[in-house]
């Protein structure tokens, strides 16, 4: 029937990339951008835990762009 809208990028429904809001890629929580640190970090990181409570070792971490985890 309809035939497929051609799509250049592939990236249909979801605008939260480039320059959207950034997600850790080991848990999926949302991250904040730490301009200082030229990265992003998890909400309030306690003992190795992040706001919404996942244990993950990228809690106190920088993250990139991607969300994934840069190691110091
Ligand atoms: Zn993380
Ligand atoms: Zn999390």
């Amino acid at each position: 029937m309809a035939f497929p809208a051609y799509n250049t990028n592939g990236n249909s429904g979801s605008a939260e990339t480039a320059g959207g809001p950034v997600t850790c890629s080991a848990c999926g929580c949302r991250l904040q951008h730490a301009a200082d640190l030229n990265g992003w970090l998890h909400f309030s990181p306690m003992a190795g835990r992040d706001a919404r409570g996942c244990s993950v070792s990228c809690a106190d971490e920088v993250h990139d762009a991607r969300g994934h985890a840069l190691s110091r």
